[in-house]
């Protein structure tokens, strides 16, 4: 599986541009031991994976797609959640491009290169982990882990026509995730079937001494649930994820997926989330005010660049910031700063943490009467390379069926439900009761 996963890197990547950084030797050595010692407890056993350049992998380089950190060759420890599909016996091929820091919707942040959809390489392959959901699809490997704050995992798995699901807020441990907005990060699996991401997601969860936001929550055998049964399911459908602004093909789409629903037996009924119209805005506010504070640490002191123009301590530090981020990083470091500033902080970031609690309530009083909540991921299909990146404003707006999610804590799953008139794949977005992953993977893999 390791040799075939490098024999489809070296035919595809050229033009997908999913990878950063390959470890081939490495990957083949441990998978050459792997057959030499079968081990038919490891559930992951020489499976080839493929890691968000986000998450710290030892001696392995991790750049986060910035310049800031392109020579951060030997990371001296790995992620929580490396070690554990070490444990399990996963081989990581390389690390995945994405958007610098996280930061975007198209990978067109990337300090590196643009990864393309496997599709149809015109268009993006979403973001921020669209390396993750690229090289799945293009079957360069069989799953990669990504990271999702406002739908870096969802909205690429919907882009390019595979399964990606964000936990349960403290489902998977963050440790070694280097932060973006530390209270709505989360790692979650990219795979092509329900069944492969209930299987990772089983060895990445549970609770981390290292991470004290992860949950003491008992991990449940997630493939366990894949039953099929939809009998007297209860599934919710916000009209404000059906509503304006989202592609009329989406919604079609959509709407088969609910007949199949109703054919093996749920029911389903139309629902409102009022306060899902504010959730772009408090997640900008949030999200950016996180990420200022996250930021703070890259000061060319400790990580990565040390611009060699200054010769005080200041300047030292201004250069090596304004050399080492991109417009997009940039750009979220001044809003989170304005957003926190006294004065502005009382009149936006306060009110933003305000509204983040009206949305979680909304959720909350839905998922008391139903078992999930149904909608489309993104509202459109994936747009051409190219065409997004002077508007800023349209991307925010993109991540508008995602954010809310991300500011509930909920778990969300994209999965492929059609495509549209030019080919390209639509996600449906299966939302959960917190730590119910179980009754999201049922209901996924009910339709798959
Ligand atoms: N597209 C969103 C943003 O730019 C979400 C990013 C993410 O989930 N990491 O903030």
């Amino acid at each position: 599986l390791v040799n075939t996963s490098f024999d489809r890197i070296s035919e595809v990547d050229d033009q997908v541009q999913a990878f950063l950084t390959l470890d081939e030797e490495h990957a083949r050595s441990q998978a050459k031991q792997l057959d030499d010692a079968p081990d038919a407890s490891a559930r992951l056993f020489g499976i080839p994976n493929g890691i968000k350049d986000n998450i710290v992998t030892k001696n392995l380089r991790t750049t986060s797609a910035s310049q800031f950190l392109k020579d951060f060759d030997n990371p001296l420890y790995n992620a929580a959640v490396i070690e554990k599909l070490q444990a399990d016996k996963s081989v990581t091929a390389g690390k995945l491009n994405m958007d610098e820091f996280a930061m975007g919707s198209t990978t067109e942040n990337s300090s590196f290169q643009v990864t393309r959809n496997p599709w149809n390489t015109d268009y993006v392959s979403g973001g921020s982990s669209g390396g993750s959901a690229a090289a799945v699809a293009a079957g360069e490997i069989v799953f990669s882990l990504g990271s999702d704050t406002g739908g870096s995992v969802r909205q690429p798995a919907s882009f390019c026509g595979v399964v990606g699901m964000k936990p349960t807020y403290g489902r998977v441990s963050r440790f070694g995730l280097i932060a973006f907005a530390s209270s709505l990060d989360q790692i979650g699996p990219v795979t092509r079937s329900v069944e492969d991401n209930a299987r990772v997601l089983e060895v990445i969860a549970g609770q981390d001494k290292m991470d004290s936001t992860s949950a003491a929550a008992e991990v449940p055998a997630y493939t366990d649930a894949l039953d099929g049964n939809m009998e007297g399911m209860k599934i919710a459908v916000p009209k404000e994820y059906l509503g304006e602004g989202v592609a009329q093909e989406v919604k079609d789409a959509v709407m088969n997926a609910l007949k199949v629903y109703e054919s093996l037996g749920a029911e389903w009924e139309e629902v409102s989330l009022p306060h899902s119209e504010y959730a772009v805005a408090a997640y900008q506010m949030i999200s950016s005010g996180e990420a200022f504070a996250s930021m703070g640490r890259f000061d060319g002191v400790r990580f990565g660049k040390r611009s060699d123009k200054a010769d005080n301590m200041d300047d030292m530090f201004t250069y090596s910031r304004a050399e080492g981020f991109g417009d997009e990083v940039k750009r979220r470091i001044m809003l989170g700063t304005f957003a926190l500033s006294s004065g502005n902080y009382e009149v936006y970031y306060k009110k933003a943490q305000k509204v983040r609690t009206l949305v979680k309530q909304d959720f909350d009083n839905i998922l008391r009467d139903y078992d999930v909540v149904i909608g489309p991921t993104a509202p459109a299909p994936a747009f051409k390379a190219g065409e997004s990146t002077d508007d800023p404003m349209a991307l925010y707006m993109n991540d508008m069926l995602t954010v809310p999610v991300n500011l509930a804590g909920l778990p969300g799953l994209s999965l492929p439900c059609g495509f549209s008139g030019q080919g390209l794949p639509i996600g449906l977005q299966i939302i959960g009761k917190p730590f119910a992953e179980s009754t999201v993977y049922r209901t996924a893999h009910a339709y798959e």
